[in-house]
């Protein structure tokens, strides 16, 4: 039987910056990933956002790996010159009922360390959007947006140099707790049996249908999945946008808002519809619904403009009525399987997010979960 150090499940930008991080300390790594390449799911289908981490309840993971992270991916992708931009957001009340809720951000923000967020006023903001119509908003200079795709060749380049092994089409039907690690046992192209002393749950969208194949592992510590679609219209044409722009936060999501990605051309997105299963394809009946969000904050806009874009999931581990769920990282202190840890619910701000959780799951392995 084949004997490596870890196991790390999922090649998303999780699971390679991850690969990446035990790499580089000189552990055995390898990556079992289903599809026939990296980064197919979740992480090259979001807003490609480097998030200041202002939304997140204070000492939530989220908020404290979105600030560590943000630093760690900036300054990544300034050595490995990772096309990337700190493009700076607006958040912009279109009503005066709004200013509150958009004020209260700046100290929502403080209080997860980030202190760069300024008040501008209704002339400020059209002096930085000539073309967004508000009230007021707030700017926050250290948000920024990034090639995703360029940034998780670099993470699989630094793994692989590092002597890490990825193999695609293969994905895993069993993991057996042994008293000294697993034995994983994988299906598709490369159908073994592996013993790993470390194995990690990054599959995304899978990660509880992953954790159910581990055997053993109590079923009580197995969140609910939940899956949120996100559609994304495209903007042809001229893009009169120099920053990203969100309106007010309504009900579970952030707004139909705009981002911009490294190649200059804009995109609106994301809405949010809970569904029943993985399912990306594009239901363009949701226009009307965009075309009156963005409306709201960009009245010059013409239906024509929207272009079907592409579709998302988050990899919920909440519901439609309960709170957002914190990423959710058990390691042996909370399954009592030594070399085990699940990523589960790494929706936004993962992508930002990624160096933080990788380093974190670095510690947690060293330390023996604790
Ligand atoms: C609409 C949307 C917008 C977002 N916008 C942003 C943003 O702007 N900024 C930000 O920071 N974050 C954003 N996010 C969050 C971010 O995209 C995710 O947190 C991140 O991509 C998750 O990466 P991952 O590696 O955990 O998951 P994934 O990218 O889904 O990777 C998981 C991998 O595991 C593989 N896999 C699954 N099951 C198995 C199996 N059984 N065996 C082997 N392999 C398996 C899958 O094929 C996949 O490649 C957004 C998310 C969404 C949905």
């Amino acid at each position: 039987m084949d004997q490596i150090e870890c196991v790390i499940i999922g090649a998303g930008v999780v699971g390679l910056s991850i690969a990446r991080a035990l790499a580089l300390e000189g552990r055995d790594v390898l990556i079992i990933e289903k599809e026939d390449a990296f980064g197919l799911h979740t992480s090259s289908r979001n807003s490609e956002v480097i998030h200041a981490g202002i939304y997140y309840p204070k000492n939530s993971l989220k908020a404290q790996l979105c600030v560590k992270g943000k630093e760690l991916l900036y300054e990544y992708c300034e050595v490995r010159s990772i096309p990337h931009k700190r493009i700076g957001k607006l958040i912009v009340a279109t009503e005066d009922f709004e200013i509150e809720k958009v004020k209260q951000y700046i100290a929502k923000a403080r209080d997860n360390g980030v202190d760069d967020l300024a008040w501008l006023s209704q002339s400020e903001v059209r002096e930085l959007e000539p073309e967004v119509s508000s009230v007021g908003g707030v700017f926050s200079p250290s948000t920024g947006i990034i090639d995703s795709h360029n940034y998780m060749l670099n993470l699989l380049g630094d793994a692989e140099n590092a002597g890490a092994v990825v193999v695609y089409q293969t994905s895993i039907a069993l993991i057996k707790p042994k008293e000294d690690g697993f034995i994983v046992k994988t299906e598709g192209l490369n159908a073994h049996e592996i013993k790993a002393e470390i194995v990690v749950n990054a599959a995304g969208l899978h990660a509880c249908d992953v954790a159910k194949t581990i055997a053993d592992l109590d079923e009580n510590l197995i969140p609910q999945p939940f899956y949120a679609k996100a559609h994304y219209y495209s903007l042809s044409g001229r893009n009169p946008f120099k920053h990203l722009v969100y309106p007010v936060a309504r009900k579970a999501s952030l707004g139909v808002h705009v981002t911009v990605d490294m190649g200059g051309a804009a995109r609106f997105g994301p809405d949010l519809d809970w569904i029943d299963g993985i399912d990306y394809s594009f239901d363009n009946s949701r226009e009307e619904l965009f075309f009156d969000a963005i409306r709201r904050y960009w009245p010059s806009l013409n239906r024509d403009q929207l272009q079907p874009g592409y579709t998302g999931i988050r990899p919920k581990i909440s519901g439609p009525y309960e709170p957002a769920a914190d990423f959710l990282i058990q390691s042996q202190k909370d399954h009592r399987m030594k070399g085990l840890i699940n990523l589960f619910g790494i929706e936004s701000p993962g992508l930002t997010s990624s160096l933080a959780l990788a380093e974190m799951v670095s510690q947690l392995i060293e330390s023996n979960g604790q």
